[in-house]
């Protein structure tokens, strides 16, 4: 696996690109990479010629910065699994490389960023979008792999795709859990073992939002999941919504739409989020 610190590197290794390779399938992601990640880079080197991957903790992303100070970082053991797992190309920039001046671009996804994370992590899905724009003209994928527990992170990027006429396909990849259903997440080794025990209600709650949603009325499951996660001492909910699934604006039936909850959760200080679809 070649390992590219600058974009001069990157221009390098695309040009050294023979025709058959030059399709170019990315993964954007901030590194302590798990199953989760890796299940994108199989993605992407099932449908395209090269597979490149980037780690990079982006700074403007992060609304708190006790968050970004504690955020896993474990490049030795990443570049291990990407060599394992036979990524052609690993982007490493340095904060300078990518942001040489601050970025200042203002984006707008309204009405999809101003709810859920949108709300709750102000600025947030500015940064996803100046850093993911950016890396999307360094790297120029042909397609770009996403995983759908970000679930609104993959709406803003094909909203952003969209807005900048980019020329790079996005592909929503499906959530990969622990066996207790734990959704994957760098996150999850901030967790101490009653945390990571407690948090093993947040996947068992979707489950039942989905079983309930046939039945109850949907404002009610909210309030009754909602004082589930209350109950647990360790356990602070941040929201669990129903939304619609194209616009996330909040819905009070599954009738004729594409319906999915979603919710966020502090385990102790590290906040976790999952979703499911029902239909
Ligand atoms: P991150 O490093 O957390 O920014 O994530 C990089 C990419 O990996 C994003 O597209 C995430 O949605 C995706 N990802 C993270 N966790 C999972 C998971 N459990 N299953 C599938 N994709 C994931």
């Amino acid at each position: 696996m070649i390992i590219c610190k600058t974009i001069a590197e990157v221009l390098f290794f695309k040009q050294s690109l023979t025709e058959k390779k030059r399709t170019i399938g990315f993964v954007p992601t901030m590194g302590a990479l798990h199953k989760g990640h890796l299940s994108l880079i199989e993605a992407s080197k099932k449908q395209c010629g090269t597979t490149v991957c980037s780690i990079f903790v982006n700074p403007t992303q992060f609304n708190d910065k006790n968050d970004l100070a504690r955020y896993p970082r474990t490049p030795q053991a990443d570049i291990k699994l990407l060599e394992e797992a036979a990524c052609d190309m690993l982007f490493m920039p340095s904060i300078e490389e990518i942001y040489p001046q601050p970025d200042t671009r203002v984006f707008s996804f309204a009405p999809i960023d101003e709810v859920l994370d949108g709300l709750h992590r102000p600025g947030h899905f500015n940064g996803v979008a100046q850093v993911v724009s950016t890396l999307f003209d360094i790297v120029q994928p042909h397609q770009a792999f996403f995983g759908l527990k970000d679930f609104q992170q993959v709406l803003i990027i094909q909203a952003l795709v969209k807005q900048l006429h980019l020329p790079v396909q996005i592909v929503p990849c499906p959530i990969l859990r622990e066996p207790d259903g734990l959704a994957m997440s760098s996150r999850n080794a901030l967790l101490n073992t009653e945390e990571r025990k407690a948090a093993a209600l947040i996947p068992k709650l979707m489950q039942e939002a989905k079983e309930l949603s046939k039945a109850m009325p949907l404002a009610e499951i909210e309030k009754k999941l909602i004082e589930k996660v209350k109950k647990e001492p360790l356990l602070n909910p941040e929201y669990l919504l129903f939304c619609d699934a194209q616009t996330l604006q909040p819905v009070n039936d599954i009738i004729n739409k594409k319906v999915i909850c979603l919710i966020a959760v502090y385990s102790g200080k590290i906040r976790l989020i999952d979703n499911i679809v029902l239909s």
